[in-house]
């Protein structure tokens, strides 16, 4: 779909990346700053690099300064820029043996970390603040899950679930699986580590600067099962994350390439189970839509659509698919 129709559409935030977008800022505010309140902005890619200059984080030398003249110059006109930071999804802590995530027969997925780790935390948490301080008005945490509901079996998470269950140390994922309790233990462990890492960078990023909104995306995808695989699969609890942040972002169907017409009854399914935003909006707190994909002017009404029929404002789009989408998908889906 035309790049430009995206980015002046009313409810469309457009999520900027030098590998699919690399125009400077001055240019491109200049032709479509007048028509825009928000923009997002890529500031640390899959590739666990910045597009900024990070005191922390290895930078993207070829795009090491796309982030911040974004960000600075959508400041100074007046311009909400979010910084979108790849969590758990870093290619370059994935490699390392401290840190990747398995499953339990020791495979690894390189692309991703295990979330379960408190200075990996730490390291998030300092990135966010080096963008907030670089003047973006919000962070959207995406890559925020575990891969599936086989993993993290690193010697870390390993050790710390077999205390909590009472299994042997080699445990392994059909033990979980075929007890109904120690499945239950194993859901509610693995979410608690998602909301702590949300909860520990909230923390530390409001200690910085308090006016800053804190977005964690949530996977909701029709073909792995909806909203009971959002927390099964994926470790992640809308609910629970938006009463840390007060701020919610949906990814709709990040690993189905399809959505369904607004006349069907799969489209009204899918509006049952979102139905949930409603206690996140009475509670006075913010629910948005994000998107990836080459996304279509059908998908584009789709989305709209369903926005509107959820009361939600804003709809954030990436509009390509991240370089080792393909991977991710396998792995997510449990077909690597
Ligand atoms: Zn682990």
């Amino acid at each position: 779909m035309d790049l430009r129709r995206l980015i002046i559409e009313r409810k469309v935030i457009v999520v900027l990346d030098p590998a699919v977008l690399n125009t400077p800022a001055d240019d491109f505010y200049s032709r479509f700053g007048s028509s825009i309140e928000s923009i997002a902005v890529v500031a640390k890619a899959p590739s666990g690099r910045t597009y900024y200059n990070s005191e922390n984080a290895r930078q993207e030398k070829e795009y090491s300064d796309y982030f911040e003249s974004y960000a600075s110059l959508g400041d100074q006109l007046g311009i909400n820029v979010y910084a979108v930071i790849n969590a758990f999804s870093d290619e370059w802590f994935g490699q390392d043996p401290m840190y990747k995530t398995i499953d339990s027969e020791g495979n690894a997925i390189h692309t991703h970390v295990c979330p379960n780790r408190k200075e990996y935390w730490h390291y998030l948490s300092e990135i966010s603040k080096e963008v907030v301080m670089k003047h973006a008005q919000g962070v959207i945490l995406t890559g925020l899950s575990y891969i599936n509901s086989r993993y993290c079996f690193c010697e870390h998470c390993r050790k710390e679930f077999s205390e909590i269950s009472g299994l042997p140390a080699d445990f392994n994922f059909d033990d979980v699986k075929n007890n109904p309790s120690i499945w239950e233990q194993w859901v509610n462990w693995r979410k608690s580590k998602i909301s702590e890492a949300v909860n520990h960078i909230t923390d530390e990023v409001w200690s910085v600067r308090k006016d800053v909104y804190i977005i964690p995306t949530v996977y909701y995808d029709m073909e792995v099962g909806g909203i009971k695989s959002t927390l099964e699969l994926f470790g992640q609890d809308p609910l629970e994350l938006v009463n840390l942040t007060g701020n919610l972002a949906i990814h709709i169907n990040p690993w189905s390439p399809l959505l369904p017409d607004t006349d069907t009854q799969e489209y009204q399914d899918l509006l049952q189970e979102l139905s949930f935003v409603k206690d996140i909006f009475v509670k006075g707190y913010s629910a948005t839509i994000f998107y990836w994909g080459p996304i279509s002017e059908q998908e584009l009404t789709i989305l709209s659509k369903l926005s509107d029929d959820l009361n939600i404002q804003n709809i954030f789009v990436y509009p390509n698919y991240p370089a080792s989408y393909a991977r991710w998908r396998e792995a997510h889906l449990g077909i690597a």
